[in-house]
């Protein structure tokens, strides 16, 4: 367990070498790992944490201490929503209009949501496309009780590190985190956007780089997922 402790403290430090303003934090990505790990993070400082499964999150978070927020950052199916909102503190995935209309209908207040975007334009992996964000957000006010916190970006995966392959990931966080700009700088009530979730073990340095406010990191933390 200790290794979890420092794993955390050398990501903090390059967090902290990267962005000294203080400006991003770290989510701990706690799918697959048993509590006794989530417990050793929270030790060790960590406050934020995600998950990507409704059910696997009820079962291990039956408490969940009043200083941590817990975010869904996996695809939500509309028969989880109610059971959703009880677990987690936010929902991270919001990627087509039938999910807000029943995220929204199942409140009762108001709640913190962010857009997820496929900002690859991958066939295998969920999100909305980078160009119809704006125009689902300028008319999201229709979702009263919905709070548009942020942006959640997934990134392709590097298939190597050649210098081709990063330049490309990179533009593309680049170009998330410019759409992220504009969209903030519109200044919908509804939609605060203070958030840019981006980055994960293997490239959060690019995304930190890039304007991240939070980077999400399971097996740099963790290690390697049970
Ligand atoms: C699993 C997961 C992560 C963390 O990935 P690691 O490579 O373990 O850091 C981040 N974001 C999402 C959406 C995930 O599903």
């Amino acid at each position: 367990m200790s290794e979890i402790k420092e794993r955390i403290d050398r990501i903090l430090e390059r967090i902290e070498s990267l962005r000294p303003q203080h400006d991003c934090r770290l989510m701990a990505v706690s799918k697959g790992q048993s509590w006794e790990r989530i417990q050793a993070a929270m030790d060790a400082g960590v406050s934020l944490f995600g998950e990507n499964r409704v059910q696997e999150c009820g079962q291990k978070w039956l408490v969940r201490p009043h200083q941590v927020e817990l975010r869904m950052i996996g695809r939500l199916q509309r028969n989880k929503v109610k059971s959703a909102i009880q677990v987690f503190s936010g929902i991270d995935t919001i990627d087509r209009e039938t999910l807000a209309d029943t995220l929204d209908r199942q409140l009762a207040d108001q709640f913190s949501v962010m857009i997820e975007v496929n900002a690859g334009e991958e066939n295998t992996k969920t999100g909305m496309l980078p160009a119809v964000v704006r125009e689902f957000l300028e008319t999201a006010e229709r979702w009263p009780r919905l709070r548009f916190d942020g942006i959640l970006a997934m990134l392709p995966e590097a298939r190597d590190l050649s210098l081709a392959e990063t330049k490309r990931i990179r533009r593309l966080m680049q170009e998330t985190a410019e759409l992220w700009r504009i969209c903030k700088s519109e200044g919908w009530p509804w939609a605060p956007l203070d958030e840019l979730s981006m980055g994960m073990t293997s490239d959060f340095e690019w995304a930190l780089e890039a304007g991240a406010t939070i980077v999400r990191i399971g097996q740099g933390i963790f290690g390697p997922r049970q």
